[in-house]
């Protein structure tokens, strides 16, 4: 098998490598009726080779960036910096 696809952290931007600890994150819809809420849930995932392609789909180098991205999620909604 090749591995001939690059995916680097939507946080911090690092490329990942073979041997690490990546993990993806999904944002869901969710069906809140308070004004002051986010309408989306923060779903974290193991990394798999199926999903990490989704275009829908963060993916975090590990758990100091996901720490980031949950609170960027809580702060502004978003994961994208
Ligand atoms: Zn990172």
């Amino acid at each position: 098998m090749t591995w001939d696809e690059a995916f680097t952290c939507d946080v911090c931007g690092r490329e990942k490598r073979v041997v690490n600890h990546w993990w993806l994150v999904r944002l869901e819809a969710v069906d809140c009726c308070e004004d002051d809420q986010p309408l989306r849930s923060f779903t974290l995932l193991p990394w798999d080779a199926g999903l990490c392609r989704s275009p829908e789909i963060y993916h975090l180098c590990g758990g100091s960036c996901a720490t980031k991205a949950l609170e960027r999620f809580m702060t502004s909604g978003s994961i994208a910096g």
